[in-house]
């Protein structure tokens, strides 16, 4: 019997997809930078399949590739060239197990949607606080295999600060139970957070206990001029004091970004009527309901508060001008221009992308010297470091607009270092939220403290003793 075959025994052939143009979507990622083969996609629909599936793959040594929803950054998700993998895809796992308001706490199998998983929350009048871009087809296994950050990591944390509990099929096909939902529970080592952002290459999370959250039901949202990063971390720090520490969002945009933004994407409109070095989109949520209703004026007390805030900004010179949603539609309108920035990157030639992170203090003299540095190599390099300033997470990225400099592909991968140069004077993360995939392996080995990089692969080793859960990826 072939191997399919023996699968199709095991798991039946409806979880089987073989062909090129079923296999095409799982096998090319987001921004179509990596592309791979694979002999099949398997979809199971339980923990108990996902279990067979590893445990006939451990005794034929098959090498499986878990994907969720596909929207990885760093080409984790899609298997080599070489079409011997198989790819494990969870899309079909998408069952909610429970949710608990009274534990404030839900359980969901790994393929749920993101966007799924909020709004079940919000029908119970709770929140599940994770949130990106890609919440409409991200799923909950793939954000805690990659330990995803999003928008809110500011006031809630990143995936593994919201996950309780996981269920996890270990490359042998046993399957380890860590689903309690228990707030406090240390009996010895925490398991669990081995295999949050360890990228499918440790084992497959096959469902999650999440904790959840009052319902926000007042939000003010504003997004301001600013001259410098060093404006907006002081004006993070001010907002953070006058709202009680309710800053949700806190995400930044420079000039050159903005205008490529409303240049490549016509639904978006300027924000501002003049243009600003940078931009600061906040947002301040409360899930106090009085702080959201309407008064004779119209403004609720939130918006009050973000108002007197952004006018105080502005006579200290810290803001140059700034607008305030008055209801959802603009809030949205707002949030659109964030939300398509890191679009750009797939709308012009060749960008350099990355993902940092520096210690909020040092965001300011982060930015200006590898600006220095990257101007050095290409005086006409657009450069467009944005995204959760909050966090001290920038994706500072650098394009060449089209007729620039004719040197741009010979000088490019000098621009890449200059950038890491940069983020090692300041001691950064050359990963701050999409994780380390194939495009970052070769970097962590060279720049992972040597301790920590062989007690990892020893951990690797443990197991997964025959290399088979995802090679390649995090460990080259
Ligand atoms: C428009 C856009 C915006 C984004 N914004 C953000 C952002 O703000 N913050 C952020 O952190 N990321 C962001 N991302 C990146 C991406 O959405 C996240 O990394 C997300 O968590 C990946 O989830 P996924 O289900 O798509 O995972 P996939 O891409 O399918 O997989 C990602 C990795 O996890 C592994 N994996 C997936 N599921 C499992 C499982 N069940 N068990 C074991 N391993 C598994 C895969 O092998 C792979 O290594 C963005 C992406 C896009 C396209």
């Amino acid at each position: 019997m072939s191997a399919l075959d023996q699968i199709a025994s095991l798991l039946g052939s409806e979880n089987i997809l073989a062909s090129d143009t079923d296999m095409q979507p799982y096998l090319i990622d987001w921004r179509t930078v990596y592309q791979g083969k694979a002999q099949a996609v398997i979809t199971p629909r339980s923990t108990e399949q996902v279990s067979q599936l590893l445990s006939w793959a451990n005794a034929h040594d098959q090498v499986i590739v878990p994907q969720g929803g596909n929207t990885g950054l760093v080409g984790g998700g899609i298997p080599d060239k070489s079409g011997a993998s198989l790819l494990l895809s969870l899309r079909k796992m998408n069952q909610i197990r429970g949710l608990s308001v009274e534990n404030r706490s839900m359980v969901a199998e790994a393929g749920c949607v993101l966007e799924d998983l909020q709004k079940a929350a919000e029908a119970a009048d709770l929140y599940f606080p994770l949130n990106l871009a890609a919440r409409g087809s991200c799923s909950i296994g793939g954000n805690l295999s990659t330990n995803a950050g999003g928008l809110n990591v500011l006031r809630y944390g990143n995936a593994r600060d919201l996950c309780l509990g996981l269920e996890v099929v270990l490359a042998n096909g046993q399957v380890m139970n860590l689903l309690s939902a228990l707030r406090k529970d240390n009996t010895g080592y925490d398991l669990k957070n081995l295999f949050i952002g360890a990228e499918g290459t440790l084992g497959v999370i096959t469902a999650a206990s999440l904790k959840l959250f009052s319902l926000p039901k007042a939000r003010a949202t504003a997004l301001a001029g600013v001259r410098s990063v060093a404006d907006g971390v002081a004006l993070l720090s001010r907002l953070q004091a006058k709202s009680g520490d309710q800053v949700e969002a806190f995400e930044i945009l420079p000039a050159v970004l903005l205008d490529a933004v409303l240049e490549h994407f016509p639904q978006t409109q300027k924000p501002l009527a003049e243009a600003h070095p940078f931009i600061l989109l906040m947002e301040i949520a409360s899930s106090d309901p009085a702080l959201g209703e309407a008064e004779a004026d119209g403004a609720t007390p939130m918006n009050r508060l973000m108002e007197a805030f952004l006018a105080e900004a502005f006579e200290d010179g810290l803001i140059t001008d700034a607008t305030l949603a008055a209801n959802e539609t603009q809030r949205q309108k707002l949030w659109d221009i964030r939300e398509v920035a890191p679009d750009i990157s797939n709308k012009v030639q060749n960008p350099v992308n990355s993902d940092i992170s520096v210690r909020v203090a040092d965001l300011d003299a982060f930015y200006q010297d590898a600006s220095q540095r990257v101007r050095a190599i290409c005086e006409t390099t657009r450069i467009c470091g944005f995204g959760h300033m909050g966090d001290g997470n920038l994706h500072f990225n650098l394009y060449e607009k089209p007729g620039g400099d004719p040197a741009w592909e010979q000088k490019r991968p000098a621009l890449v270092e200059a950038v890491y140069e940069s983020l090692a004077k300041f001691n950064g993360s050359i990963s701050a939220e999409h994780g380390i995939g194939v495009s970052k392996a070769a970097r962590l080995a060279a720049t992972k403290d040597p301790v920590a990089l062989h007690l990892m692969q020893q951990i690797k080793q443990l197991l997964d003793p025959k290399n088979l859960l995802n090679p390649g990826k995090i460990l080259k």
